[in-house]
């Protein structure tokens, strides 16, 4: 099992989950060559890919998706409102490499019998509750951000990883579909003195701050702690690169599960590099 975390932050997102010979791409919110080569950095070639997990349609989690359909016609799941909510020139890529997945030609098809369009399966895959991808077990289950229907993924096979970025706060429904993984992603944004004191403008900071905002490194200290069964490692994700830092985010995790008995491996994600356990 390999989780890279290849990018994180308010800038841009993509997560590789390797397992039982699977591999998926969780968001791709970064340019595709950057995709291409940071894959290429953990030994997988982009176009070997099985699907690309979206968790919402956020610029920072979608913004590679464009040229990565063009480019390797890759399936692409997350819920139907997500999908929609994709910008119009995401979907025409999306839909465009489609059109050239089609095994049939064209000239086969009476127009009134079935328009080409008919013989395209398309690279769109919505769904709800758990579906079976490439062996492997994914449930993707709702979290409280302002996007039109986000999730967090909690993906099984020889082991469990869950992917929970981008939400206001950990509702329980959250914390049990987290339970019990191996490795946790959990967004850690921001620390929230520095928020309320920074130079974002108040909006912005009510946005964050909010139930359907981002994570404090405090509230994801008090989730982990809060689990039944909780992960042998965590990737603490999605910093603010404003109102946050890294040895700031790991160190109040990591005071508030020590306080609780609690040692876990931390793992901090970065915006512009790959943070990997394999
Ligand atoms: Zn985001
Ligand atoms: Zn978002």
């Amino acid at each position: 099992m390999q989780v890279s975390v290849l990018a994180s932050g308010s800038k841009g997102n993509a997560t590789l989950v390797a397992m039982n010979g699977a591999k998926i791409l969780i968001d791709a919110g970064i340019s595709a060559t950057r995709i291409k080569k940071a894959l290429a950095a953990e030994n997988v070639d982009a176009a070997n890919l099985d699907a690309v997990l979206l968790t919402h349609e956020h610029r920072d989690h979608v913004a590679g998706l464009a040229t990565l359909a063009r480019w390797y016609h890759l399936p692409v799941y997350s819920r139907r409102k997500t999908l929609a909510s994709l910008p119009i020139s995401i979907q025409q890529a999306i839909a465009d490499a489609s059109r050239t997945d089609t095994l049939v030609p064209d000239s086969l098809f009476v127009a009134e019998d079935v328009a080409p369009y008919g013989a395209t399966k398309s690279l769109l895959h919505p769904v709800d509750g758990a579906f079976r991808l490439a062996g492997l077990r994914i449930t993707p289950f709702s979290v409280p951000h302002d996007a039109a229907d986000p999730v967090g993924y909690r993906i099984e096979g020889d082991s469990t990883v869950t992917v929970c970025t981008d939400l206001g706060f950990v509702t329980q429904s959250v914390a049990a579909s987290i339970d019990g993984a191996d490795v946790l992603v959990l967004e850690a944004n921001h620390d929230a003195e520095l928020l309320k004191n920074g130079r974002y403008p108040w909006p912005l900071k009510r946005r964050i701050l909010g139930n359907h905002g981002h994570l404090a490194n405090t509230d994801a200290a008090w989730a982990v702690a809060h689990l039944e069964r909780r992960p042998r490692d965590i990737f603490l994700a999605h910093l603010s690169q404003e109102n946050n830092r890294p040895d700031l985010a790991k160190e109040t995790v990591s005071n508030i599960l020590a306080g609780q008995g609690i040692e876990i491996p931390l793992h901090v994600t970065k915006q512009d590099e790959a943070v990997r356990l394999r």
